[in-house]
């Protein structure tokens, strides 16, 4: 027997002033997708946007629904749109911003393992990083690929 460690690095940024321009243009985008929320149950707005290889930039938030299942994080209703609009080109980055009633909190909004795993796919899809952005009022956190976030991903493509 063996014991291995995991050591994941990422970026902390006090300001978007420190990031360059792509990621801070990202970071906007993903903090302007929160308007777009539908969250009359927990009002925690969620605002993904997706960097694509073409250059585009797709939003998505979350949609939440009564019956409860069915509603959707904004981080897969950004890569599904992103994946159905685009369907031959890569997603190289997403960022995530979130925050009650819409307010951008103090706390990064972290994607949770559903939508970390299908991050996974799709960089797997590309066969390159896709750097995760997560977003908060004076800290930013960036991961360089979805790795980072969930280790021993489950790839099956
Ligand atoms: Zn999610």
């Amino acid at each position: 027997m063996t014991i291995q460690e995991i050591n994941i690095k990422y970026q902390v940024y006090g300001s978007v002033d420190e990031m360059n321009p792509e990621d801070r243009e990202l970071v906007a985008e993903a903090v302007k997708a929160m308007q777009g929320a539908y969250a009359p149950y927990s009002h925690f707005h969620v605002g993904a946007a997706v960097r694509m290889s073409n250059g585009q930039i797709v939003r998505g938030a979350n949609q939440e629904n009564a019956a409860f299942p069915s509603g959707l994080c904004a981080e897969r209703t950004a890569m599904f749109a992103a994946g159905a609009r685009y369907p031959d080109k890569d997603m190289l980055s997403i960022a995530i911003a979130g925050g009650v009633m819409g307010r951008l909190g103090s706390q990064p909004a972290t994607p949770c393992g559903a939508c970390r795993q299908v991050m996974a796919q799709y960089q797997a899809k590309s066969g390159k990083p896709m750097s995760v952005l997560m977003v908060a009022s004076g800290q930013i956190l960036k991961f360089e690929k979805v790795d980072d976030i969930l280790p021993l991903i489950f790839n099956s493509i």
